[in-house]
């Protein structure tokens, strides 16, 4: 009883809290109506946390907002053992070997709210465990990025079975659409990386009872900064002899840009054994990079690294940069069926939430302090040893960043 692409002719559900945050900013009310990823990033959020919303006060009020059309709920499945191994922003709640905790006390409980009868109208979009399988793959054993954390995880195989054991059991209801994370161009984009994590998430999604029809499709780009298109340059080009490939910001990549790196995967994914209907969805929240620092027209081709640095929208110090970023901007508004093989834009990391803290502050969420949020930071060897390129002040990861959600809006592109 699934449709093909859930996004097609559904409206999508329009989050009231963030709705609200995001409505109290000068300026806010032009984006304030966007739909936005519910994040269920801990136990506690199924009930709600401080007063807040829980997973059933959002699925009753989709169900207003769906009137008599098809409305598309997008939620966030991400309270992994052992969670964000290869940094400290988004650590979590649960211990590497609390599997047994996230099975009964999470997974469990989402699944039953989900197959309530009376939410069966709606089109609930899981997008699950973000940067978990990825990790797996290029932070692990002799990589010079791995980390201790990561090849914990590795061993003890609990990404792999927490996200089948969530396929498994949130895809019983024939209404729930799963979408495994799948990183973005500047991380699965390599060679060593692409192949092995679509190897790794099919291993994944047929394990702990999942099979490949638990999988609707997959995300590219969730929280993250890579731009959609960049139309100054592309992986054909050579300057003097040189192709775009050698230039430092390319750096070997087989991919420029998310929407081909998410086209590309999709293909990767299905050879890999998942079904020829998967779909893909972008996450274009906070990668428009307009703004007056938005290049015009290709780079000067003096050479390869003139030409890419002068062209590219992605004003990021390195690809690898991930939190807070400087410069960026919101991207194309959420929409179905942008291109082929993608289902939709979506905003799944709500716009003016904090990827991590600038500095450390004590919490009770498992939340580490990550020096990548650092704007005085000079990086590792995930970065290419860069500067972190974060904006300062920033709140704990998911609190309001007002300054941040204002750069947003004024670099946006499409701008408001
Ligand atoms: C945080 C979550 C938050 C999410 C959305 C993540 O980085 O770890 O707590 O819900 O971002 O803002």
């Amino acid at each position: 009883s699934r449709v093909d692409n859930p996004y097609d002719g559904a409206k999508v559900y329009v989050n009231p809290e963030w709705s609200a945050k995001a409505a109290a900013e000068p300026g806010g009310s032009r984006v304030a109506n966007q739909p936005t990823g519910v994040w269920l990033d801990r136990t506690a959020a199924i009930a709600g946390v401080n007063g807040g919303m829980g997973l059933r006060d959002h699925l009753n009020n989709a169900l207003t907002q769906k009137g008599s059309g098809e409305l598309v709920v997008q939620l966030v499945i991400y309270n992994l053992p052992g969670r964000d191994c290869a940094a400290l922003a988004s650590n979590g709640e649960l211990g590497p070997t609390e599997i047994g905790r996230y099975k009964t006390e999470y997974i469990d409980p989402i699944a039953a709210i989900l197959a309530d009868p009376k939410y069966a109208s709606l089109r609930i979009v899981t997008t699950i465990e973000i940067d978990s399988l990825p990790n797996l793959v290029t932070n692990t054993g002799s990589r010079p990025t791995a980390t201790p954390q990561c090849d914990v995880m590795k061993a003890n195989g609990n990404y792999q079975k927490g996200v089948g054991y969530a396929l498994n059991k949130l895809g019983d209801a024939p209404n729930v659409y799963n979408y495994i994370d799948a990183g973005h161009h500047g991380w699965i984009g390599w060679d060593d990386n692409f192949a092995a994590s679509a190897a790794i998430m099919k291993e994944a999604a047929t394990s702990e009872g999942a099979t490949v029809n638990d999988v609707a499709g997959f995300i590219t780009n969730t929280a993250n900064y890579s731009a959609l298109k960049e139309d100054n340059f592309s992986i054909n080009d050579s300057v003097g002899g040189k192709s775009v490939r050698e230039s430092k910001w390319v750096d070997w990549n087989r991919y420029v840009d998310e929407q081909s790196f998410a086209q590309g995967f999709r293909n990767q994914l299905v050879s890999a054994g998942f079904n020829a209907g998967v779909g893909m969805l972008i996450d274009t929240s906070r990668n428009g990079w307009g703004g007056t620092a938005r290049p015009t027209g290709p780079g000067a081709t003096t050479n390869v690294d003139t030409y890419v640095n002068g062209g590219r929208y992605d004003r990021r110090i390195h690809v690898g940069n991930w939190c807070n970023q400087s410069g960026a901007g919101l991207g194309e508004r959420p929409r179905a069926n942008p291109a082929a093989g993608v289902d939709a834009y979506v905003w799944m990391k709500p716009p003016g939430e904090s990827d991590g803290s600038s500095q450390a502050i004590p919490n009770d969420e498992g939340k580490g302090f990550d020096r990548m949020c650092d704007p005085t930071y000079t990086g590792n060897a995930r970065n290419g040893n860069s500067m972190s390129g974060a904006l300062p002040n920033a709140p704990l990861s998911g609190k309001w960043f007002s300054a941040q959600f204002r750069q947003l809006m004024q670099n946006a592109y499409p701008p408001l």
